[in-house]
């Protein structure tokens, strides 16, 4: 039984990924804000365009849908069973410019913050989460990901919980030997 997304679900996705207020990201921004912090939002200027600027802390944080952004062995990132070796090279790509984005944040000295939306999608999840969140920011406190992407792991210089999910990474996109035609290949937005 696979899972497929219809083309109005594909649509809908496409918009949702478009759109910089997406309903996670106005969470974490109202916390914050609820919070005392103040922040810029999609920043176009900094590399991969981080949802949250904390310019005071040096922080910027990303709020990443976990199909769009492959979070791996999430309940919400499944692959459509049509063209499935489309999506695995899109998403694939996607998780690249991720790691590139952090490494040339990173560089130019900004601490970078990566949550999943699946993170904040429960209420339950937020209390945990951003509290955790804050105190991460305003206090460089360690900010374990539940559950981290194979790059976030193999990034990460602190050592990951012990209950974390085991990684199943997507296949490189040069270990893909279909080659996509670049048509297909071309951003959505
Ligand atoms: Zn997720």
């Amino acid at each position: 039984m696979g899972f497929e997304l219809t083309s109005e679900e594909r649509r809908r996705n496409m918009a949702a990924i478009r759109s910089r207020d997406t309903k996670p990201e106005m969470i974490v921004r109202r916390y914050l804000f609820s919070r005392g912090l103040r922040y810029r939002v999609s920043n176009r200027k900094l590399p991969g365009s981080p949802d949250l600027v904390l310019k005071k802390y040096k922080t910027v944080i990303f709020i990443d849908g976990c199909f769009w952004h492959g979070h791996a062995g999430c309940t919400h990132f499944h692959l459509p069973a049509t063209n499935e070796k489309f999506w695995r090279h899109k998403i694939a790509m996607n998780m690249a410019r991720d790691y590139a984005a952090n490494i040339d944040l990173e560089l130019l000295g900004w601490r970078v913050i990566r949550i999943w939306e699946c993170e904040i999608k429960t209420k339950a999840s937020r209390e945990i989460l951003l509290p955790r969140l804050y105190e991460a920011i305003v206090n460089a406190a360690p900010f374990p990901q539940s559950s981290p992407s194979a790059l976030l792991a193999a990034k990460s210089s602190s050592p990951q919980p012990e209950n974390s999910t085991p990684i199943k990474a997507l296949p490189k996109p040069y270990e893909d030997p279909d080659i996509i035609p670049p048509s297909l290949a071309a951003e959505p937005q």
